[in-house]
This record gives structure tokens, sequence and C-alpha cells, in this order.
């Protein structure tokens, strides 16, 4: 898979597959955007991430923790901004601290744009409920 992508999949197992062919290619720096709707899949493709860096199997949404750190290969580190209040909240995190630490996985990362590093990979899930999903997937 490279950094510009556009991939169907029919079930959340295709959509993991699709996170661990990603996750396979990350290293030491690397950011990913998730966004789509509740429920479009962004912690099941997360997953497939965790696994594609040798992560544990473990692994649920950080909703109500914000974030969740796992060890693979690099340190990983997986947030979730839905129920973040504000830029500033975010901001208190050390975003950029975390960012160079290994791989960086942000759930609704639509909301946290203006701290996202330039480069970071960008992954819309599109769908919902039964419907296939269309996972696009770019980096500037
Ligand atoms: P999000 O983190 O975006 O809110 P989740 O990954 O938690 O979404 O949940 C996605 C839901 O959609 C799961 O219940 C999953 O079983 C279901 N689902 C159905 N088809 C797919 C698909 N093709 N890809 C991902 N999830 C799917
Ligand atoms: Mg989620």
């Amino acid at each position: 898979m490279s950094r510009v992508a556009t991939i169907t999949t029919r079930s959340p197992e295709q959509t993991e597959a699709a996170g661990e062919t990603l996750g396979r290619t990350l290293g030491n720096g690397d950011v990913v955007a998730l966004s789509g709707d509740l429920g479009a899949g962004k912690t099941c493709f997360a997953r497939g991430v965790v696994r594609g860096l040798d992560g544990g199997a473990l692994v649920t949404s950080p909703t109500f923790v914000l974030i969740n750190e796992y060890r693979g290969r690099v340190p990983i580190h997986h947030l979730d901004a839905y129920r973040t209040a504000s830029l500033a909240e975010l901001m208190d995190l050390g975003l950029p601290e975390l960012f160079a630490d290994g791989v960086t996985i942000i759930e609704w990362a639509d909301r946290l744009v203006p701290l996202l590093p330039p480069d970071a990979i960008a992954v819309h899930i599109e769908g919902l409920g039964d419907e296939p999903r269309e996972i696009r997937i770019t980096q500037a």
C-alpha cells in the first residue's frame, strides 16, 4: 500500500487488515490521523495498525481515557479526541513530544487539525452499519 490509496472493505476484518498493511510500513514519528463518523470503523482500523506494528492484540477505543499506550516495534499512542472539549486541552497533552516518540494513532483527528504535523497520514473512512467502507489514505 502506498501512502495514497483508496480501499473498499466489506467486513471489519478487511478494515483491520487494511490498517495492518499500513501499520507494517510505519516507524518512529509517524502520525495516523483517522476521521469518519461514529461507527465508521476508526477503532477497527486502529486495531489493525497496532497489529501491523507488532503491538498488543487487545485494542479498544480510548474514548474515556483519551490515550491508550501499546508497545510494539515502537511505542504506540492511541488517542481519541471525541470527548475533548477544546484545542487548549489537547495542547496540554504535549502532542509534539508524543508524536516524536514512536507512532501515534488519532481518532477524530479532524478535531485537532491545527495540532497535527504537516506530514500526518490522513485516513478517512466513509460508510456505516452494514455498508461497505471506503477508506481513503493520503499523506502530504
Ligand atoms: P469508530 O471507531 O469509527 O466509531 P468502530 O471501529 O468502533 O468505529 O466500529 C465500527 C463498527 O462497524 C463495528 O461494529 C464493526 O463491526 C462494524 N462494521 C461493519 N462493517 C465494517 C467494515 N467494512 N469496516 C469496519 N467496521 C465495520
Ligand atoms: Mg472509535
